[in-house]
């Protein structure tokens, strides 16, 4: 028997983090009313299953929920209560299996999204779920939902709301971030939405940009300057683009270098060529006489630099110091780049920003009470590594625990 068989309530935004808000509410009994601008459901989870699809992360669960960092305790409580095991158990549930990959990520076992999303959509239209396309929320009039829709405007009232209305990346795919100012008009406090898991511009030459963009760094190591003021360093890979440098290395470091950016109007990294070769073997190796060779085949054939990773040093160096062995020794090691912009939020893989903690009590917004947030449009950022989707499935579930809590305290 329904627990709520007279409550309905309104999830506007069908990604994860409201997909998941509807199964919570529909499992209780609760009449789900599910709204989304877009014409189909999930797109950008669909679109992240492109590249394959990374849902979630197999480290011990401390090392997972560090990885929120500044929001690690605020979204440790949503996690707590769904947890990167039970998220591989639901998507079995669904008939997808999961597989680990080497470096920890779990995956679904064909990499897509599309399967999963076609199983969950089936099981919610099966559990009761109204599907509301082409429906933009635009806001309230009095007490009620606000809408556009193709038949035209409508106003609608429900017993409780949950918006997951995501960031403001990839606007294409439907979160535009728009609901910004929907929100504070109402009094409730909303950091504006930054990239997040982004690429930065350095501004190239003309000349190094047309010759290498898209060209990949493998294997390269990053050092930057902590908030602490402490170097800390990172390995992995990078691409070369025609304005300046993104990839899964940078992403990774995004949060800390756009806030640095933001604070002083710009951002060095230090860009280690060569991370298994030491410094005094490169020094050593550029030191030896290179006879009539040119500084860029004594690199090559004494260290194996080429390509773009030449085009770098000479870039950065300028001409004199490229000449100098000693100061293309150091360079090879820590050669500065100055990163001056991120690339813009649209480009982002997710956004920063967003809802504050402050101005939620749980899940629901303080200055709104029977209003619940939940995903992405909450304030907290993670790299990429299935990070992003398990906590949005998580705050998805959080929101709907709190709205029914609230519901029931209202019965
Ligand atoms: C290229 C790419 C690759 C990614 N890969 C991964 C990955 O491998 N692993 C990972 O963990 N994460 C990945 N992500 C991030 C992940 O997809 C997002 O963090 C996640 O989709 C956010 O979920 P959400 O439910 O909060 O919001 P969204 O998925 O953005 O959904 C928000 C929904 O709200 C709707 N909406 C917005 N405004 C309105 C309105 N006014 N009225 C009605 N509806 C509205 C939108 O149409 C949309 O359907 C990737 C993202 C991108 C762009």
């Amino acid at each position: 028997m329904s627990t709520y068989p007279t409550s309905r309530v309104a999830v506007i935004g069908g990604g994860p983090a409201g997909l998941m808000a509807a199964e919570v509410l529909a499992g209780a009994g609760v009449q789900v009313d599910l709204y989304d601008a877009m014409a189909s459901l999930g797109r950008k989870f669909l679109l992240a299953g492109k590249g394959g699809m990374n849902i979630t992360h197999a480290e011990p669960y401390a090392d997972f929920v560090a990885r929120y960092d500044r929001r690690s305790a605020n979204v440790q409580g949503w996690l707590d209560a769904f947890n990167p095991s039970a998220l591989r158990a639901w998507i079995h549930g669904l008939g997808v299996d999961t597989f680990v990959g080497t470096s920890g990520r779990v995956f679904p076992h064909d990499m897509k999204a599309a399967p999963l999303l076609r199983a969950w959509l089936a099981r919610l239209r099966g559990a009761g779920v109204q599907l509301h396309m082409r429906h933009r929320w635009l806001g309230w009039h009095g007490e009620q939902l606000h809408f556009a829709t193709p038949e035209g405007a409508i106003d609608v009232r429900h017993d409780a709301v949950i918006l997951a209305l995501g960031g403001a990346s990839w606007a294409r795919l439907g979160s535009d971030g728009k609901w910004v100012p929907l929100l504070q008009t109402r009094g409730v406090a909303v950091a504006p939405l930054l990239p997040s898991n982004c690429g930065f511009d350095t501004d190239w030459s003309a000349h190094f940009s047309s010759r290498f963009a898209g060209a990949p760094l493998t294997t390269v190591a990053i050092a930057w300057r902590d908030r602490a003021g402490v170097m800390v360093r990172r390995q992995g890979q990078c691409i070369v683009t025609a304005t300046g440098i993104e990839g899964s290395l940078v992403y990774a470091l995004s949060g800390p270098l756009r806030d640095q950016l933001l604070a002083d109007g710009h951002a060095t990294i230090w860009l280690d060529l060569l991370p298994d070769i030491d410094a005094g073997k490169v020094e050593a190796e550029l030191m030896r006489g290179r006879g009539s060779r040119s500084m860029a085949s004594h690199l090559q054939s004494r260290l194996g630099i080429k390509g773009v990773k030449a085009g770098l040093l000479r870039e950065i160096l300028g001409a004199a110091a490229y000449a100098d062995p000693a100061q293309l020794a150091r360079a090879v090691k820590q050669l500065p780049v100055v990163l001056k912009r991120t690339r813009p939020i649209d480009e982002a893989i997710s956004s920063a920003g967003g809802v504050a903690f402050d101005a939620l009590d749980g899940a629901m917004l303080k200055a709104m009470p029977g209003v619940f947030v939940a995903g992405e449009m909450v304030d907290w950022e993670a790299p990429t590594g299935g990070y992003l989707l398990s906590a949005c499935f998580a705050s998805g579930r959080a929101a709907a625990r709190d709205a029914l809590a609230w519901l029931a305290a209202r019965e």
